[in-house]
């Protein structure tokens, strides 16, 4: 029963450092201008202002007079109280495996984990981060397993995607509940916000996270890889393996050390520690298993059972993981960003 100060609407708010500011300013001073925004959008997702991206930046226009200072921003980013998170993590199995139906990066699982969710009736619907013709993502609500016809949607994009507020669509409209992928640093804001809003809790059924290193913004990349001479028209897949960035075109390749783009890696990679998506139901990646197979680590009971519908309809090839070879990327993550902190 809520007492005469405190209504039922009540929601814990964190401290605010600049007190007699509003909290997009808080957010602001903490976390943007300090460079460790990871560009997630979670904020973007609950902003009853215009929380929005402006110049590869999370920015609110105007904040001054439009925010509204109700600290929703505050309450679901993850880097504004961060506590990093490392290594391999809590998982039920780690195995490598194939996907006899899809095509995509590796082995498509994260594209087979998905669309069996739905095939299951625990999803209506899964997010997928596609792109146009010019490698921009664009992000598709997948209601229907043919629907992934569409060969643009699978395959790593190395930007940023909009996953957040498109989960924010998502969850008006489901009924049994929405699938999703996305970097560490997304599956981290779909948890603050299963944190803070019930509608979350209920309705996101799967959080397939990515192994992620580093990513880049649009205009850094796609600039970079046209001075190094690649032709968007006829690039296919992008691919980073064994430290080189791989750009393979319908009539070549080109090549580069991906220590060579370090200077556009978005800053709040730097500060990341989490390469294995650890907050995730299941996380995938390459390193860890054979060429042609993505790594899959099974991590909650949610993604137990997708993988044993996938194991009784014969959906994928299984192969052994090799959980060692993840070792060399978490300690670098971690080395970088102690090295950012000094
Ligand atoms: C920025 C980035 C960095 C990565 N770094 C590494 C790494 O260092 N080491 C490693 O082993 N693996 C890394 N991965 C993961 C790897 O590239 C593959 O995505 C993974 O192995 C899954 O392959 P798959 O064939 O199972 O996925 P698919 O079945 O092809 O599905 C992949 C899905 O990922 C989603 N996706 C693609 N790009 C993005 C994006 N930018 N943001 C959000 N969602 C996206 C799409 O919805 C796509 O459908 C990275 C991925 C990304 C996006």
């Amino acid at each position: 029963m809520a007492t005469e100060t405190e209504s039922e609407w009540d929601v814990k708010v964190p401290d605010k450092p600049l007190k007699d500011k509003v909290y997009f300013e808080n957010l602001k001073s903490v976390v943007i201008d300090t460079e460790m925004c990871s560009r997630c959008l979670t904020c973007a997702a609950v902003c009853p202002g215009g929380i929005t991206v402006v110049n590869n930046k999370v920015d609110f226009p105007d904040y001054e007079t439009k925010c509204f200072d109700c600290g929703a921003c505050v309450r679901v980013c993850p880097r504004f109280a961060y506590e990093p998170k490392s290594g391999l993590g809590d998982h039920i199995e780690f195995t490598a495996g194939r996907s006899k139906r899809f095509s995509g990066q590796d082995g498509a699982m994260v594209t087979e984990l998905l669309v069996s969710a739905m095939e299951m009736g625990m999803t209506d619907r899964a997010l997928f981060a596609g792109r146009d013709e010019k490698w921009a993502t664009e992000m598709f609500h997948a209601r229907d397993p043919e629907q992934l016809a569409i060969t643009t949607l699978g395959g790593t994009k190395y930007t940023f995607a909009d996953v957040l507020p498109a989960l924010k669509e998502a969850v008006k409209f489901t009924k049994s509940g929405v699938g999703i992928v996305g970097t560490p640093c997304i599956v981290s804001g779909v948890r603050k916000l299963q944190q803070e809003y019930p509608i979350f809790r209920e309705k996101v059924k799967l959080v397939v996270g990515l192994f992620c290193t580093e990513n880049f913004h649009y205009d850094d990349i796609s600039s970079y890889l046209k001075a190094k001479g690649v032709d968007f028209s006829k690039l296919v897949k992008t691919d980073i393996i064994k430290g080189k960035f791989v750009s393979t075109m319908t009539d070549g390749k080109v090549k580069f050390k991906v220590a060579e783009a370090e200077a556009i890696v978005a800053s709040g990679c730097n500060v990341c520690t989490d390469f294995t998506a650890l907050e995730s139901d299941a996380s995938c990646g390459s390193v860890g298993s054979a060429n042609g197979f993505s790594t899959v680590v099974v991590r909650t009971e949610a993604a137990k059972k997708v993988m044993a519908f996938i194991r009784e309809k014969g959906y994928a090839d299984f192969d052994e993981g090799d959980p060692a070879q993840l070792g060399f990327l978490i300690g670098h993550k971690q080395k970088r960003a102690e090295n950012i902190k000094k």
